[in-house]
């Protein structure tokens, strides 16, 4: 896509941090870090979220996560890496290209923000009724 800033850091257009490039897949350093070594992971071929991206793309994107959350964990000594992934504005989505956030947290580093919440026991009858809802569109 012409106005997508992931599709431009592909093409060259708008420079990036490269630390891995395949057929299939692009990573480079996000430059507003959460934690030392953020990494984004995204496909060449344009998709906007879960729902666009072809499976093909969908498995290289991950398999290249696992190659580079054992490189952050040898290069960085990283003692845990979490890997996320936004689809759509509501939960925060805000460049509208596919993308897998892989934030290692290396030893000595304060506990990431987005890898912690209060647990508090739900609903069972409403976790069931939900449950049985989703199960029903998975064809
Ligand atoms: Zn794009």
């Amino acid at each position: 896509m012409d106005d997508c800033i992931f599709c431009k850091i592909i093409k060259g257009e708008i420079p990036s941090t490269k630390v891995y490039e395949d057929g299939r897949v692009y990573a480079f350093m996000d430059i507003n870090p959460i934690a030392k070594g953020h990494t984004l992971i995204i496909p060449k071929t344009h998709a906007g979220n879960l729902w666009e991206i072809a499976p093909e793309d969908l498995s290289a994107v991950h398999s290249a996560a696992k190659t580079i959350a054992g490189a952050l964990q040898k290069a960085l000594d990283a003692e845990g890496v979490a890997c996320l992934q936004l689809n759509g504005r509501a939960v925060g989505q805000v460049v509208m290209h596919y993308h897998l956030h892989l934030v290692p947290r290396v030893k000595g580093a304060p506990e990431l923000p987005i890898s912690h919440w209060d647990l508090k026991p739900g609903d069972m009858k409403e976790i069931q009724s939900v449950a049985m809802k989703i199960a029903a569109e998975i064809q």
